[in-house]
C-alpha cells in the first residue's frame, strides 16, 4: 500500500497492517511491525510514485 504523508511525498506500507516501517533487504521488503512481505507490486506503485513526486518537486533543469 502506499501512503501520502502530509508532504504529498509516497511512503512505502505494509498491505497487512499500514505500518510505513519497511525493511528493506535485497531487492525484498519486509514489515517490521508484522513481518509481512511487501509485495512487488506495491513496491513497484511505491517507486513509480515517488518518481512522479521527484519530477514535480526537481528544481528546473539548468540550460
Ligand atoms: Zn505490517
Amino acid at each position: 500500500m502506499i501512503f501520502i504523508n502530509p508532504r504529498g511525498a509516497p511512503e512505502l506500507a505494509c498491505d497487512h497492517c499500514g505500518c510505513r516501517w519497511v525493511d528493506r533487504l535485497k531487492g525484498k521488503a519486509y514489515c517490521y511491525e508484522c513481518g509481512e512481505e511487501i509485495s512487488e507490486e506495491a513496491i513497484a506503485e511505491f517507486q513509480q510514485a515517488a518518481t512522479e513526486f521527484a519530477a514535480k518537486h526537481a528544481p528546473p533543469a539548468a540550460g
